[in-house]
């Protein structure tokens, strides 16, 4: 398929075999590769203008600063918010986390609800549940229908005066299903509660704009999106995070310090102890640019045509059962599936002899492994450079590990 033509020839780690066989990497969502864009711009950054960021007064430090605070601006103009409003993190992980302790601790008091639903990643659910535990919450879940799609109408039965949020992600990670943001937050926000989204799976394959998705925070991790790992974004309505107290204490974060007390730096620096990973920072610039040049319309169109020829490739394999949505507009380029008497450790292990890499497991989200009653499940994730001939490949792999366990 030639939808996206060119693209992999930027991404050098595709072009290499895996047990002698050209590699088929269906684990994006995992981690995606990086072009040698990225590369290049973090190894540059330590090349050319290494040194400590918002510290030097001289040339060098000063020239990393700007390229540190210029690849923010980039991001922020990506998702359609204010430079001030972007958090440089670690990834998703620990931008939920970050919400939890800061804006959850200040915010959310013994009795108050917290609405997730259940097949989350269990990153937007264990930072909840250490919330409850530590102020007395109640954590109220969310279901889904067959097609692991979320029940609004059980959404509405849950939200009352008591909710103070609804944590839920962009797109799910297991079942790819993406959600309707812009209504359950219209709902929420009726209700009285805000809304923090777990972009992880969101911002590398759908433009984001948190304005128009109205969300109150929004976060997503790089490495997903092509740029180097350790580096994420939490993004947070100004007001929010104007309001908000720090979360981790020291270099970078204060206004004053005196051996009494200290006062806090504004966002988004408050929430930035410590040197940050300016490198990836810097990388991950690269990564949006990339995904800019690119566009969203030609990136939908190319995992549109990838869940279409998976949908019917992958239906056509006797005893595959694949879970998520069966209507293409409904879900993202992930195909989680069990086929019938193979194990999904056993399927990934065969597939893998042939040179193809997925993923098998609960995916972080053992709460939907259970209410879909199944240990496990093999996952094959796409990303921009995934090709209709790569799930052609899996489409065999998966008749071989009929063949061998029939
Ligand atoms: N949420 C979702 C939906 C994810 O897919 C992932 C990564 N698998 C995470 C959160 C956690 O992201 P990270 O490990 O980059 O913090």
């Amino acid at each position: 398929m030639t939808a996206l033509a060119g693209i992999r020839a930027l991404f050098p780690a595709l072009e290499q075999e895996a047990n002698g066989k050209p590699l088929v990497y269906l684990d994006s969502a995992a981690t995606a590769q990086r072009a040698e864009s990225v590369i290049a711009a973090e190894a540059d950054f330590y090349r050319r203008d290494n040194a400590n960021v918002h510290r030097g007064l001289y040339e060098l430090s000063r020239r990393a600063t700007e390229r540190y605070e210029a690849a923010r601006a980039t991001v922020a103009r990506f998702i359609g918010a204010a430079t001030d409003e972007v958090v440089w993190v670690r990834g998703t992980t620990e931008a939920i986390n970050l919400v939890a302790s800061t804006w959850g601790v200040a915010n959310v008091g013994a009795g108050d609800e917290i609405i997730v639903p259940v097949m989350e990643h269990h990153s937007n659910l264990v930072p909840w549940q250490l919330l409850a535990a530590r102020t007395g919450a109640r954590l109220r879940w969310l279901d889904m229908d067959e097609q692991g799609r979320i029940r609004l109408d059980h959404l509405d039965t849950l939200l009352n005066g008591r909710t103070r949020l609804v944590a839920v992600a962009h797109v799910s990670n297991a079942l790819g299903t993406i959600h309707p943001i812009a209504e359950i937050a219209e709902r929420a926000h009726r209700a009285g509660a805000l809304v923090c989204v777990d972009g992880a799976q969101g911002a590398p394959h759908l433009p984001v704009d948190v304005k128009a998705l109205g969300a109150d925070f929004y976060t997503l991790s790089g490495h997903k999106m092509g740029a180097p790992m350790g580096i994420g974004v939490l993004w947070g309505r100004a007001q929010l995070l104007e309001a908000m107290p720090p979360w981790h204490g020291g270099g970078d974060m204060i206004d004053m310090v005196t051996l009494e007390g200290s006062t806090w730096a504004k966002p988004p620096h408050r929430f930035e102890a410590g040197t940050p990973n300016a490198g990836a920072a810097i990388g991950m610039a690269a990564a949006v640019e990339l995904l800019e040049s690119i566009g969203f319309d030609a990136i939908r169109a190319h995992e549109a045509a990838l869940v279409r020829h998976g949908l019917e490739r992958l239906g056509a394999v006797e005893g595959l059962r694949l879970f998520g949505p069966t209507a293409p507009g409904e879900r993202g380029a992930v195909f989680s599936f069990e086929l019938a008497g193979v194990h999904p450790h056993d399927i990934a292990t065969i597939l893998d002899a042939e040179g193809i890499a997925v993923r098998a497991g609960h995916h972080c989200c053992q709460p939907l492994m259970k209410r879909l009653g199944v240990p496990a499940t093999a996952r094959a994730s796409c990303w921009i450079y995934t090709t209709t001939e790569e799930i052609d490949r899996l489409a065999e792999g998966l008749e071989l590990c009929r063949t061998i366990f029939a």
